[in-house]
């Protein structure tokens, strides 16, 4: 089908259009305006009367003729000033746009967003306008002809609907794709229609032949392609502010406008800012949203900014981590040392630096496990200080921490490192023995015995001394089955005994689960 289009000449396509597509009937204010103008002699005066008619017309020409765009000196305050500043043209062609645009609005539920094509439209005209003046070229009619120059897709719609709206829609990311998917379907597109709809109104040829070419303008005649070209560029311009991606867009547009028109860096810029800020006053006066749109350098200073932001809170982030880490370390360092304590605090006697009670209990039945596995023996000491009461009554509490201090140090002394000391009770101790049979117990019993007597703990010149009465077992191999309580009471019993039969003795017992009951 693309083929076939371009091997048709153009009045072949004209008439397949006309027959394919019921075009649009020009606004009956666009007609008059038309023929006023190529009546040259009477033409002026009949075009402020059409102007002048129409009071929203007439304000809005005002508000154009007196914005920025014209940079004029004094404030327009009727048409037949702004025409006679402005020329004809100008006037005719302002005047053409509006009632265009302001004809063919479509309506809001239509599945054609008629705004946004105005809004493209609108700055494609704006864009198309500033580079004409920017390379020197002095077109009248660009403004006029950018913002019709995709006036066909409007055309189309009008006649296929939903049929091409689907179409519309699915190549919207790029106009030369849209072109494609028309000529396949309808052998035709919309830059063709464009240009047929505008010869049919009566625009004249300045118009409407360059907006047959405005998509590929390097295959447009010589006398024309210029424009074309201004057009193509100015619809990627609007393009810029109506679709995602500026960015990329930017960079390539500021290329090819160097390639084909030399435009420098600076001038790119300047345009494309003048662009936004003209477009956002003129949509004003065609009521149409001007939505997000604002100059690129103020897009750039903004996405810059955001991205200041972004690194200064991403440096604030490594900042806070490291401080973090370092804390969390320092924390985990602390509950190192705290755990330690911990641990010690759970297991260690404060007064005597001697394992506790709750110790003791863990470490017999491990070395009970120890010696059933290994077929050894362990042997267990209970000792209780005699007549301790008597030491508190006599010297004072104090002075009976330190008789209790002073023993603790003398057992760790007497013992191997193997063994272990701990303070059962108030005044009571046990050593657990591993790998020491009955003689062995009876032996370190009785040297235990005769190191605490020797003790001397002086308290303010007094010299206090004490003995302990001792009670010993042993677990060994024969008799596996003796259980931790059993050794205890079998231990306190050997104590007890001692006590009983006049202290400052050991009592020797042999371990028996029946005895222990
Ligand atoms: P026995 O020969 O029968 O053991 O006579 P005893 O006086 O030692 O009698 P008992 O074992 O009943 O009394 C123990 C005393 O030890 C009672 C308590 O006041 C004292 N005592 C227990 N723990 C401590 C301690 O940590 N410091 C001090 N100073 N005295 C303690
Ligand atoms: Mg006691
Ligand atoms: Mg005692």
């Amino acid at each position: 089908m693309a083929e076939r289009t371009e091997k048709m000449s153009a009045d072949q396509i004209q008439l397949m259009i006309e027959k394919e597509i019921a075009l649009p009937s020009p606004p009956a204010i666009a007609v008059q305006i038309l023929n006023t103008v190529q009546k040259e002699e009477s033409g002026l005066l009949d075009l402020v009367n059409i102007i002048s008619a129409d009071p929203a017309l007439t304000g809005k020409m005002l508000q154009i003729a007196n914005s920025d765009f014209y940079s004029l000196n004094n404030k327009i305050t009727s048409i037949d000033r702004a025409l006679s500043v402005l020329g004809t043209n100008v006037i005719k062609n302002i005047a053409l746009s509006f009632v265009i645009a302001t004809d063919l609005r479509g309506d809001k539920q239509s599945s054609f967003n008629f705004d946004n094509y105005w809004r493209r439209s609108v700055t494609s005209a704006v864009a198309a306008e500033l580079l004409s003046k920017k390379l020197g070229q002095n077109n009248k009619d660009i403004f006029v002809t950018a913002l019709l120059q995709d006036i066909g897709i409007l055309a189309i719609f009008m006649h296929k609907k939903s049929d091409y709206s689907s179409l519309f829609n699915s190549s919207h990311l790029s106009e030369s794709s849209l072109i494609e998917l028309e000529n396949e379907k309808y052998g035709f597109n919309h830059q063709q229609v464009g240009s047929v709809l505008l010869n049919n109104w009566g625009l004249p040829e300045c118009i409407y032949q360059p907006i047959g070419y405005r998509h590929n303008p390097e295959t447009a005649p010589e006398e024309i392609r210029n424009t074309a070209q201004i057009l193509n560029f100015a619809g990627q311009i609007s393009s810029l502010y109506n679709e995602e991606d500026a960015a990329e867009k930017v960079r390539i547009l500021q290329g090819d406008l160097e390639e084909a028109f030399s435009l420098d860096h600076n001038s790119f810029r300047s345009l494309l800012d003048d662009v936004a800020e003209k477009s956002i006053d003129f949509l004003k006066s065609f009521e149409i949203e001007a939505g997000e749109m604002k100059p690129y350098s103020q897009m750039l200073q903004e996405a810059n900014e955001e991205l200041g932001r972004l690194n200064l809170s991403y440096e604030q982030l490594v900042i806070e981590l490291k401080q973090s880490k370092d804390k969390s370390e320092r924390l985990a360092q602390e509950l190192k040392g705290v755990n330690l304590r911990l641990s010690d605090l759970v297991y260690i006697d404060a007064l005597t630096g001697l394992y506790n009670h709750r110790y003791f209990q863990e470490n017999l039945s491990n070395e009970i496990s120890r010696a059933a596995r290994y077929h050894s023996s362990v042997s267990l000491i209970l000792f209780d200080i005699d007549f301790f009461k008597k030491v508190n009554d006599n010297y004072g509490h104090p002075a009976g921490d330190q008789v209790l201090v002073n023993i603790a140090q003398e057992v760790k002394k007497s013992v191997r490192p193997s063994d272990t000391v701990a303070r059962y009770g108030g005044e009571e101790f046990a050593v657990i023995l591993p790998e020491t049979d009955i003689t062995g117990v009876k032996v370190f019993a009785a040297r235990l015995r005769r190191s605490v007597e020797g003790i001397i703990t002086k308290i303010d010149k007094q010299q206090i001394m004490v003995t302990i009465s001792l009670g010993g077992t042993t677990f060994s191999p024969e008799k596996p089955d003796v259980t931790k309580d059993c050794l205890i009471k079998t231990a306190d019993r050997g104590l007890y005994m001692s006590k009983e039969n006049g202290r400052n003795q050991v009592t020797v017992l042999a371990a028996d689960n029946s005895m222990a009951s």
